[in-house]
């Protein structure tokens, strides 16, 4: 008996942990909740970069290269950086298609789905919108996905993803009810967002969305197209105009002059603001600054 307690002491001590890298530090945040000693994390993005377009910085592909497990967001959100970093990384498990590259979306109601996918113009959702970790409602099936994953590749940990997911999920729901409770003044008011980011946050407080900054995501506006937005959220009766930490405030605030709305800056990543470091803490931040500008 007592051998094999040694034994299995020096497995577990010896046991070379999951090396997981991900996309954007809001996965990061729940994989470190969810694989606590078992898992080393590194998030590619900071969070305070435009999700779509992250610039590659030196050590992206040494970090590739050593990474058992590269968890995305998915629908195509890293398409224009993500999957050919992972190709020139030399380390084929990763690459997108592989078992090693893993999408967060499934089991996600994907809102915004176009009928025929396309990426013309430029577009950034081809497959519906990706941003589905700026709304709370996601958490549950985020934490699912990553435990589930983080199983298949390291199936001795079983309980430990289980135990940690359940561990989240309950933080996840107290939090929850405090968003909940604070955020039912947000239902019906009315928004412009500037990207199309806020499909899931709005679908969770109830908030109408009456138009958008950008022609497309990815889509910089044109003058006409500012100048219909502007008729829109004016006879709209718009309550606030929000954008994200990686967009201008420049546009926003000239709308907020011929309308009156108010301007809120959100997060839409981790990463993006100080305090906002973990999703939780994502949740948390926004409700604040919306309810900060409808006061
Ligand atoms: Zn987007």
């Amino acid at each position: 008996m007592k051998q094999l307690l040694i034994l299995m002491l020096i497995t577990i001590a010896g046991a070379k942990p999951l090396n997981v890298v991900t996309s954007i530090p809001d996965i990061a945040d729940m994989v470190r909740m969810i694989g606590g000693n078992r898992v080393v994390v590194t998030s590619l993005a900071t969070g305070k970069e435009d999700l779509h377009a992250v610039p590659a910085r030196p050590n992206f592909l040494p970090i590739l290269n050593k990474a058992d497990l590269l968890i995305t967001l998915g629908l195509d959100a890293e398409h224009a950086w993500l999957p050919a970093l992972a190709k020139s990384a030399r380390n084929p498990k990763i690459t997108e298609g592989q078992a090693g590259w893993i999408s967060l979306e499934k089991g996600i109601t994907v809102l915004n789905k176009p009928t025929t996918i396309a990426r013309t113009e430029g577009e950034q959702h081809p497959e519906g919108n990706p941003h589905f970790n700026v709304g709370p409602q996601a958490g549950h099936q985020m934490a699912h996905n990553i435990a589930n994953a983080l199983t298949r590749a390291d199936p001795a940990g079983k309980s430990v993803y289980s135990a940690g997911c359940d561990k989240l999920c309950e933080q996840i729901c107290a939090m929850e009810t405090i968003l909940a409770k604070k955020g039912a003044v947000l239902k019906g008011k009315k928004i412009v967002a500037y990207h199309e980011d806020l499909a899931y946050l709005c679908a969770y407080y109830g908030m109408i969305q009456v138009g958008t900054i950008e022609v497309k995501p990815g889509v910089p506006p044109t003058a006409s197209h500012l100048k219909k937005i502007e008729e829109v959220a004016r006879i709209q009766k718009a309550d606030l105009i929000i954008h994200n930490q990686s967009q201008s405030a420049k546009i926003p605030k000239k709308l907020s002059v011929s309308t009156s709305a108010p301007v809120v800056k959100i997060a839409n990543a981790v990463g993006a603001f100080e305090g906002v470091n973990s999703w939780i803490e994502l949740q948390k931040f926004n409700l604040n600054q919306l309810l900060k500008a409808v006061k």
